[in-house]
This record gives C-alpha cells, structure tokens and sequence, in this order.
C-alpha cells in the first residue's frame, strides 16, 4: 500500500493557503481506497517559534478541529500530534548527524523567516531535518505540499539516500506532490500566504473578520472606472478557486471592462468563500463545545501512527548500532 502523508503546523489560524495547497489534496485522496493516509498536528515544530504554552495548546487542537470539520474521516486517515510519538525525536538526531551543515544553510524557508525577523533558534534551523524524521518514520511514500515545502521534502531525499549508501535500503525515499495551479496561494499582501506573516485569510473566523480580511487584499491603485487586468490581481486569483467557469468569465469581463472596483470584486470573493465554509461551520463550532471527540480521534490516530513508529525507529536502530534489547 502506498501511504501518504503530510504534516500541519499548529502555528496560527488555518487559512485558505493551507486548504488549497494541502488539506484539499489531503480530503481528495480519501477517495483512494488504497493508499493509507496519515496526517499529523506539527507542534514540536511549532515550539520553534511559539514559546506560548497555553495558545500552543490551543493552535494545536484548532487544527484538528478544522481537518475534522472539513471532512477528515477518521475511518480513512489517521490525525495525530506529532507529540504522540516521541519516536520522531530520536530519528531526527540520527538524521541530524547525517545533515551536511551547508545543507541546512541553504534552506529558504528558514532564510525566509530569518529576513522576516523570526529569531533564529536551533530549532528552527534544524526544522528540515525533524520533518525528514516526521516523513521517514512512517515509510512514507508520497507527501502533498504546496511548494514552499518541495526544498525540504527534497532534504528529506537526500538524508534518506545518504543513510541509505551508508547501512544498505533502510529508509523509504518519498516524492512530493505539488499541485501546480494552488502551489503558492498569495496572501493579502500579495506574499505568500502564511500564518506566520499575518496575511491570512482564515478558514474558521468570523464572517466579521472573514469579511475584513478579505477587503484588506492589496491591489494595485487603479480607479474604479479604469479597466483592470484580471490575470494580474490576487482577488481575481482567489476567486476563481471558489467560482464556476461562467462566473470566473463573467468577472473576468467586468475587470476589462472598466466601472467595476476592487471593492466590488472583493465583496464578490467574500460571498464565495463564505458560502463555500457555510456548511462546515456547524461541525466546526460543534467541535469547539466538544473538545474530547477531538481528542479521541488524535489518541486514536497517534496509537496506530505510533506502531508504525516504534517498528521503524528499532530497524534503523539495529542499523545504526544501537543495541535493542
Ligand atoms: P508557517 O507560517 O508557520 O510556516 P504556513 O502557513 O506556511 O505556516 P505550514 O504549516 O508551514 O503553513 O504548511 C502547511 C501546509 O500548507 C504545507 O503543505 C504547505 O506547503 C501548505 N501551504 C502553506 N502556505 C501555503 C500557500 N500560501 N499556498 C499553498 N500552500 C501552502
Ligand atoms: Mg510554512
């Protein structure tokens, strides 16, 4: 069976950067009988820039709340915390004294969020080599991520290879999966949309805040009777994942056309995406009042993972040397 697999950070509010470049591919795949799924709450990777124990705790339940509510089935994936299998540590240490230094260095992500003013723990540099552990550990085959992730699955590659030459076929080399058109969702600011650059637009907040996150989308300065181009604005963009062929048309139109507004096209894309989330906020806030369902399903999800786990962990144990006894 191939399995999947792909990991979340419980860093921030999910936002609609995460469900069109990763948790959308993720519900997908339920629909294929024959791969084993497993998808995991990244909160030792989090603690490398939230030193919040109680909003940690928080962000971490909020993320299975909103897989759940999105249509994670727990008969057909497996949600866990990465918390739940300590395993993943001492994987990562192994791997970690197979990662080239200059490797690391070479990391955008973390160059990215260096630039951006993150402070720069060990944590955060060694990142790429935990997610290797977190992909190795379960023999995983394939791992769908918005592009932002293909350097590090690519990391992933190269530790597996090299402690592959070194104690014969002992890792599982994976293979990204990126879908190309939903690669990189731009955020309000026109960056890349993240939870740690404070440009989201939320899956699960408030119509309210919904609303103004949406208004806040930075377009160019044109007037409202000016013809805009559609192919270059980020609203356009976002609409077009939430509307029809005809609608997308229409607006496309109405762009060209002059006498049509920002504005306009931002309240149109609010309508959308809200009536796309409307049918999943009941299951949401249900979730919200009951948070030992949540619970139950990540003990679940993490006791299978954990076997898996714990089988890998003591074969790449042997290898190594370490005495199992
Ligand atoms: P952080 O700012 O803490 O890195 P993030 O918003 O980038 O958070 P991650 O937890 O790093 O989210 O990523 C979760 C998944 O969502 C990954 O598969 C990642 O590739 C995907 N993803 C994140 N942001 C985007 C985006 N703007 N467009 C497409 N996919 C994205
Ligand atoms: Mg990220």
């Amino acid at each position: 069976k191939k399995r999947v697999l792909s990991g979340i950070q419980p860093s921030g509010k999910l936002h609609l950067g995460n469900y069109l470049g990763a948790i959308k591919q993720h519900l997908d795949s339920q629909a294929q009988a024959d791969w084993d799924r497993y998808f995991f709450i990244a909160n030792y990777h989090s603690l490398t820039t939230l030193p919040d124990a109680a909003e940690l705790r928080e962000r971490t339940l909020d993320v299975a709340r909103t897989y759940l509510a999105l249509g994670l089935d727990p008969e057909k994936s497996l949600l866990f915390m990465q918390t739940d299998v300590p395993e993943v540590c001492e994987l990562a240490w192994i791997l970690t004294c197979f990662a080239p230094m200059g490797l690391l260095q070479r990391c955008t992500s973390y160059k990215d969020k260096v630039a951006r003013g993150l402070s720069a723990n060990h944590g955060l540099f060694a990142y790429p080599v935990l997610q290797a552990a977190d992909i190795l550990i379960y023999d995983s085959h394939l791992v769908p991520v918005g592009s932002d992730q293909k350097q590090h699955v690519e990391v992933c590659r190269d530790l597996a290879i090299k402690v592959n030459q070194t104690y014969g076929e002992l890792l599982v080399v994976p293979d990204p999966v990126i879908k190309e058109d939903v690669a990189v969702i731009p955020g309000t600011d026109g960056q890349k949309m993240s939870k740690s650059y404070h440009n989201t637009i939320e899956l699960f907040a408030t119509k309210k805040q919904l609303k103004k996150q949406i208004m806040s989308i930075v377009t160019d300065s044109k007037g409202l009777e000016e013809p805009k181009d559609p192919d270059t604005c980020n609203v356009f963009r976002l609409y077009h994942f939430f509307a029809n062929a005809d609608e997308i048309a229409e607006m496309a139109q109405k762009y060209r056309a002059g006498g049509f507004g920002y504005g306009h096209a931002k309240l149109a894309l609010f309508e959308k995406v809200d009536a796309f989330l409307e049918p999943y906020r009941d299951r949401y806030n249900h979730l919200l009042e009951h948070p030992d369902e949540v619970m139950d399903v990540l003990r679940q999800g993490a006791k299978e993972a954990r076997k898996t786990a714990i089988e890998t962990t003591r074969r790449v144990r042997e290898a190594v040397g370490f005495i199992n006894h």
